[in-house]
């Protein structure tokens, strides 16, 4: 049964107790939010997410995406939700208010967009798109572009897409052989065939903003010759109403996995008219920023489903009756006790609760950071958050999705065959969740990213903002009887974490193989680290709170509970995670390809 309570108390515990809110409120941007409104916000995108994205979750799968004559439509109801959601505000939450948006913070917009992904994660990529697009938009666009078709996607009515792959190029982007030629008027005719186009075509909006990549014709080789272009579906008339048709076609919809009421669009640009946005020839520096602020939303989408699956898995074990408790019969009255009773299907249940607790928490330490990078005062601070943001997308992105979908797996676990028949729901969560570790740069690319990239940049700069409050914690909480043996766990992985670090770094400079063998593990490291202190966080939070007696007293003895769990069941993956990193790449790259 797909089942959803918005998470309400925890965002709650995780902007204001666990993180200093007080953060956000003190930057000039944010001067008229606070906690109330904050939490208004979130209980009216709960109601809305549960009350009309859920159920069109498993319709949406059902039925999915048809296309007719180049024509897509989405499946029934949605465009009704989206005519909602756009009413509601629900796209412009942390949009830039000059260009319409409400100016919330970004640490909110995510929250609300993990409550979009746990109820229907295909509807969220529409939107989802269009945000990021409106990011690069407004960060390399002209004051033209920017004037004309902001305002239109902040407010929904035109939506976004972002034309990348083609079948040839993936991975690699220095591959891509979009073509983009100049034209007397400043404008491009762009011509090539993108494929794998999420919201490349339907029926949702008025009009499709697509962002582009392609050469122009004195374009370097390889990705240092590719430039971004705005190319819309209608050019706009004079009066900004969708007018003539562009060159760009839909040549066809993906049958795939999962996210089947998500058009995945194979798109024909033939002569489109288009228009640069940022620099000739610098159009990945411009890209990224659509594509970090993409990674962030993938990651987020694991969160909401490690949410939304964890909440089905418990609604069922509480009423799946089989076997008898193995401390002795729990409910006579019944012909069986509910599986909940059964430290395995405990084993399963806690382990989703914590994933879906702890990427809360990260997401929301990232999102935050995210929000002083680009609102804080000091030039200084906006650096120090921006090195943060930078080293743990690859993390957020990566690890949240990995996690997000081994729930889902322990959901259709918990259900057992129950789940892996269509009727009860959580199988599609298992399919949907499965992309999340592939689009936006597949995880291994991820991992390659933070070890090749983001660790050498600024001679290791962009560590400290990770290290520096863990070692603090750690050293203000070394004798912490609230803590116990926590501490010590935390010491270890972070440890670990350094060491690891310093070994990537040296044996990378020597043989870069060495590095690409760590990446995965030790992305999965640092992930650790960052939930175990945020899970040590949450206990000196919650242990004087879990005394007093009240409605919240259960909360906090639930999250003393779960850290528990966290440092005796996950993380101890760390010391494995260590030593595999350090074998370093021998057995991985022993066997000559012929003998594969
Ligand atoms: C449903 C769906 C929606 C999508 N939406 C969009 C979209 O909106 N816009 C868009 O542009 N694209 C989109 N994509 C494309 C997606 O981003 C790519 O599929 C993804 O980036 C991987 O590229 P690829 O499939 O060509 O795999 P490849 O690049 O061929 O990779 C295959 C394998 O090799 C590994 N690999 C490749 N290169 C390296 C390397 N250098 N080092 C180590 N490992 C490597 C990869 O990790 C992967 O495991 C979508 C794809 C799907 C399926």
């Amino acid at each position: 049964m797909q089942t959803y309570t918005p998470p309400l108390r925890d965002m709650a515990f995780v902007l204001t107790e666990l993180h200093d809110f007080s953060q956000l409120t003190a930057l000039e941007a944010f001067s008229e939010v606070d906690a109330d409104l904050a939490a208004t916000v979130l209980e009216e995108g709960g109601k809305f997410t549960s009350e009309v994205l859920l159920p069109l979750n498993a319709t949406g799968d059902k039925e999915g995406c048809t296309i007719e004559n180049g024509v897509v439509r989405t499946p029934r109801g949605f465009k009704e939700a989206y005519r909602q959601f756009c009413e509601g505000g629900w796209s412009a939450v942390s949009a830039p208010p000059e260009f319409g948006g409400q100016g919330l913070p970004e640490t909110i917009g995510l929250m609300i967009s993990e409550m979009i992904c746990a109820t229907n994660l295909s509807f969220g990529l529409y939107p989802g798109l269009t945000g990021g697009a409106t990011v690069a938009l407004r960060k390399y666009g002209s004051d033209e572009l920017k004037s004309f078709y902001l305002p239109k996607m902040i407010s929904g009515e035109w939506s976004g897409s972002m034309c990348l792959t083609e079948a040839h190029c993936g991975t690699d982007l220095g591959l891509l052989r979009t073509r983009a030629v100049p034209q007397e008027d400043g404008s491009y005719r762009v011509s090539g065939s993108k494929i794998f186009i999420s919201a490349g075509e339907h029926d949702l909006s008025d009009n499709i903003v697509h962002l582009v990549l392609a050469r122009l014709p004195d374009a370097p080789p390889g990705i240092k010759g590719i430039s971004l272009f705005l190319v819309p579906k209608f050019l706009p008339d004079e009066n900004g109403a969708p007018g003539e048709r562009n060159g760009v076609l839909c040549t066809g919809i993906e049958h795939k996995m999962g996210i089947k009421a998500s058009a995945t669009c194979q798109l024909a640009f033939d002569d489109a008219k288009g228009w640069l946005i940022g620099a000739p020839h610098k159009g990945m520096q411009a890209m990224f920023a659509m594509m970090n602020t993409e990674r962030l939303g993938v990651g987020i989408q694991g969160l909401g489903i490690a949410e939304t699956a964890y909440q089905s898995a418990v609604a069922y074990a509480k009423e799946r009756l089989q076997g008898r408790s193995l401390a002795g019969v729990k409910h006579p009255e019944l012909p069986a006790d509910p599986i909940i009773v059964h430290p395995d299907v405990r084993r399963m249940l806690m382990t989703m609760r914590v994933n879906a607790e702890g990427c809360r928490a990260l997401g929301a330490w990232v999102a935050m950071q995210l929000d002083i990078s680009e609102h804080a005062a000091d030039e200084r601070q906006r650096r120090d958050a921006e090195d943060f943001v930078a080293l743990m997308t690859p993390v957020v992105k990566a690890m949240f999705t990995d996690l997000g979908f081994e729930s889902a797996n322990l959901a259709v676990q918990t259900y057992g065959g129950h789940g892996y028949i269509v009727d009860h729901g959580v199988e599609q969560y298992v399919r949907d969740a499965r992309i999340a570790m592939i689009y936006e740069g597949t995880n291994g690319v991820q991992a390659l990213d933070l070890v090749g990239r983001k660790l050498p940049a600024h001679m290791g700069r962009n560590l400290r903002g990770f290290f520096h409050p863990i070692a603090a914690f750690i050293a203000e909480n070394k004798e912490n009887p609230m803590l116990g043996e926590m501490i010590t766990g935390l010491e270890r992985a972070l440890g670990a974490l350094q060491l690891s670090t310093a070994q990537i770094a040296e044996r990378g400079m020597r043989d870069p193989e060495e590095a690409g063998a760590a990446a995965t593990d030790y992305l999965r490291l640092m992930g650790l680290v960052g939930l175990a202190y945020l899970w040590a966080k949450a206990v000196v939070i919650a242990v004087p709170k879990s005394f007093a007696p009240g409605p919240d007293q259960a909360f906090y003895a639930a999250k003393i509970s779960s850290a528990r769990f966290f440092y005796e069941r996950v993380l101890p993956e760390s010391a494995a995670l260590y030593l595999k990193i350090k074998s370093g790449k021998a057995s991985m790259m022993a066997l000559p390809d012929e003998a594969f």
